[in-house]
């Protein structure tokens, strides 16, 4: 143990080693500032690395060059229609951010990142029907070389204990994450330590000196960022915070998220907000338990415990997981042989013999047969379906406005996005709540600084992404909120610390 009881001394702390933490190491140490990253699991990346990785930075060089016209100002437009001025000072902070945390990691030779089409989730103005978030793009594995058995590999392969595979390169969020440690190793200045989780902040004369991490005291001269997720999978804190769902069915990985760093900073004098808050999600039942992130229906309807629709099915997925929350389940995706599986896009894969045979899916010839089996009245399930078919015949949701909206439109490669339910068999899946983590946290200023029950920030203290109560409130606005807003006021904390303690 080195001087003053410390085991070792960085200039920055980071917690986590999610989107956000990554970033925010990255800045620290390519600004000279020896760093730190503490990750919890054998395993970097959390759920950002099982993410499809769109990052919704607005008004970048990104959009530039894909010349579709985005601007700082068209997405000021769009987040106050949705938000109002409530968060008005974290909405500056992000917007005036993200150009120039863009064009600092792209300066970078180790990231590149490329728009792709993905509708902004609103009708609001100052939407873009084809969005405006951006992806990296893929990294050969090679290129990180042993590094690259540290990244958490995707959903699927990591829930099975597979590691990544030979043959593909790192994508999405493998590369997002992969490219940042690629970077942040190139700078010399960054120590990754996997296996080391936070237990708890060192405060030294009324400022936060270090922390505890896996049975370490670390110094921190500059400041401890602490960007290690939500709370997703702590049964305990969900139903103690009334955040619908269930621990089992978060897509975050088992057991990662379970709000130590939110913990820590409170027993240092934090204050927290929104922790009812999830990133919420239809998922699909699996066979072990837990769910698959279920979005981009193009066939099939879901009713609730009483047989019937409740909500447009293809909805972004938040406003579904909402609608879901306000509904009473259980609830059942019904869908037919037209659609060959299942008609929408789930994460992971799910495979129909393993479904059928767990009971998540249930099959039958008729639709009272499959009613009864699910525990629906038959009459009111065959007459949903028919009243859906109706609407598919005439081209027009009357009930619930289903491909309405570009997004409606968007999975469905042209077709209509309501199509009937008519060949036999007939399947029910059983849709749970699912989440992508919660988004309820310590409460922050707009350079990332915890505040303290009287707004006061923490010396030495920041926080990022789900650790941190998110500036959108109850509201997704658009595929790539929670990675953006996480890695510019991840940014932001970093520059934060460089100004204010030298
Ligand atoms: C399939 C899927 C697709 C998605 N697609 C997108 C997308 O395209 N765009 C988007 O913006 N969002 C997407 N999301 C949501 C997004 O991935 C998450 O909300 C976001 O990545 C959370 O970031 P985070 O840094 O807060 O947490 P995480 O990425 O989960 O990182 C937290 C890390 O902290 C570690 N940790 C926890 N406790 C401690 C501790 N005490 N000490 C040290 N480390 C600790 C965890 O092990 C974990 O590695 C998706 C999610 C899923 C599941």
């Amino acid at each position: 143990m080195g001087k003053a009881g410390w085991d070792d001394e960085y200039d920055a702390v980071v917690a986590g080693s999610g989107a956000g933490a990554m970033a925010g190491a990255l800045t620290a140490a390519s600004n000279g500032l020896r760093t730190a990253v503490l990750e919890k699991t054998a395993l970097l990346g959390g759920t950002s690395a099982y993410s499809g990785s769109a990052i919704w930075l607005p008004g970048t060089q990104v959009q530039e060059r894909a010349g579709i016209g985005d601007s700082s100002e068209g997405a000021r437009t769009y987040l106050r229609a949705l938000l109002g001025d409530g968060s008005a000072a974290h909405r500056e902070a992000f917007l005036a951010t993200a150009p120039e945390l863009v064009e600092f990691l792209e300066k970078d030779p180790a990231i590149e990142f490329e728009w792709r089409p993905f509708p902004d989730y609103f009708a609001a103005p100052g939407r873009l029907d084809l969005g405006r978030s951006f992806v990296p793009l893929d990294l050969p594995a090679e290129r990180l070389g042993e590094l690259a058995g540290l990244v958490r590999p995707p959903v699927d392969r990591d829930r099975a204990g597979r590691g990544h595979s030979a043959s593909k390169p790192m994508m999405q969020g493998r590369a997002l994450i992969g490219r940042l440690l690629l970077a942040i190793t190139a700078t010399g200045n960054g120590a990754v330590r996997t296996e080391t989780p936070l237990t708890d902040l060192i405060v030294e004369d009324g400022r936060v000196a270090g922390v505890e991490a896996g049975g370490l005291r670390l110094r921190a001269k500059r400041g401890v960022l602490l960007a290690a997720g939500g709370f997703e999978s702590s049964a305990a804190l969900r139903s103690e915070r009334g955040v619908p769902g269930g621990a089992a069915w978060t897509m975050a990985p088992a057991g990662a998220n379970t709000g130590d760093a939110i913990a820590a900073a409170v027993r240092a004098g934090a204050s927290t907000g929104l922790l009812d808050q999830a990133w919420f999600c239809p998922g699909s039942l699996m066979p072990d338990g837990r769910a698959a992130f279920t979005l981009g229906f193009r066939g099939g309807l879901i009713v609730d415990g009483s047989g019937r629709r409740f909500a447009n099915e293809s909805l972004p997925y938040d406003q579904m997981g909402r609608r879901m929350a306000a509904a009473e389940g259980p609830f059942h995706l019904i869908f037919d042989a037209r659609s060959r599986g299942l008609p929408a896009i789930s994460v992971p894969p799910l495979m129909p013999d393993e479904q059928l045979a767990s009971g998540a899916w249930v099959e039958a010839a008729t639709l009272p047969e499959l009613a009864a089996r699910i525990g629906l009245p038959g009459d009111v399930l065959a007459g949903t379906v028919a009243r859906f078919n109706g609407f598919a015949g005439k081209g027009t949701d009357e009930d619930f406005h289903r491909g309405e909206d570009p997004y409606d439109l968007y999975f469905t490669g042209g077709e209509p996005a309501v199509v009937a339910v008519d060949e036999p068999p007939y399947v029910a899946a059983k849709i749970v709540l699912s989440d992508l983590g919660t988004k309820g946290g310590l409460r922050t200023d707009p350079d990332g600084r915890v505040l303290d029950g009287a707004d006061r920030p923490i010396a030495g203290l920041y926080a990022a992404g789900n650790t941190s109560a998110s500036f959108t409130g109850p509201v997704y606005p658009g595929p790539g909120i929670p990675i953006g807003s996480a890695m510019a006021f991840a940014y932001r904390a970093v520059q934060d610390m460089r100004r204010n303690h030298p």
